[in-house]
């Protein structure tokens, strides 16, 4: 065990359990406090941002946003750009943290769970299809729940894993109220006019190479909220640099600025 590892558990022995979680986020805030960016997520100011993403070459060739490695993973809460554009998406555009809201999140981000854990308005289910640090398992292709169920659905970087990708919208577009809304969030080209996919790609290295990660089976292009449409939604496209509240802070909030909001209803 290093040095700095056996301090760490020495002063995690004299802090009770309930309270380690509370000390650790204080103790990252304190020691990446800086003014260079401010995570809207964990409400912290930070001095940088840490890597996460994938480096293939496909990622940058295709242009693919949210994919690529870059620096923008807030270093207190573990918030990705996308989870920090999403989160000021539903506190300013929708009634999520005022309204009572029966919400599905398909594949937590684990900051945002913890978000939507503490407001007591919202009647929370999380679900997978590994049934691990999740409410339920399930798969999406097939959902075990009636028609006309959920008043909000949040499922990102999940569809460009699913093989029939357009039964998963269509069961997700089945469950959700009619009003109410999904967001579909998935990694795409801003250069492919068509989806790109092969389903005789299936070695996770080919994939990678291919496709930008080793489980994806497409390549999403500027058709795909023309599939969201076939499925049934009414999409639409927030581009958070139109939106003046937003823009006038971007460079402090760390934003992609390619990423767009598919905010999809059920009329
Ligand atoms: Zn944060």
């Amino acid at each position: 065990m290093s040095k700095r590892q056996a301090i760490k558990n020495f002063i995690k022995a004299l802090i009770p359990v309930k309270f380690q979680p509370y000390v650790k986020l204080t103790a990252r805030k304190i020691y990446f406090f800086g003014f260079k960016y401010k995570c809207p997520v964990c409400r912290s100011q930070i001095r940088l941002l840490k890597p996460l993403g994938f480096d293939f070459p496909v990622i940058k060739e295709k242009q693919i946003v949210g994919g690529g490695l870059r620096n923008a993973m807030c270093p207190v809460c573990r918030s990705s750009d996308r989870v920090r554009l999403l989160y000021l998406f539903l506190r300013n555009n929708t009634e999520i943290f005022t309204k009572q809201t029966r919400l599905l999140h398909i594949a937590p981000e684990k900051p945002l769970e913890e978000i939507f854990q503490k407001h007591k308005n919202i009647i929370y289910l999380t679900a997978d299809l590994v049934p691990e640090n999740v409410m339920q398992q399930m798969d999406i292709t097939n959902i075990q729940y009636s028609e006309n169920n959920f008043d909000a659905i949040i499922c990102n970087h999940v569809l460009e894993h699913i093989p029939d990708d357009l039964k998963a919208m269509k069961e997700l577009f089945r469950i959700l109220k009619a009003g109410s809304w999904a967001i579909l969030q998935v990694p795409y080209s801003k250069i492919l006019e068509k989806t790109f996919e092969n389903p005789s790609i299936t070695s996770p290295e080919d994939r990678e190479q291919i496709f930008g990660q080793k489980d994806h089976v497409r390549i999403y292009g500027k058709d795909y909220t023309e599939k969201l449409r076939q499925a049934g939604f009414k999409v639409q496209e927030y581009k958070w640099t139109e939106d003046r509240d937003l823009n006038n802070s971007s460079n402090k909030l760390a934003l992609n600025e390619d990423e767009v909001v598919f905010y999809c209803q059920k009329k």
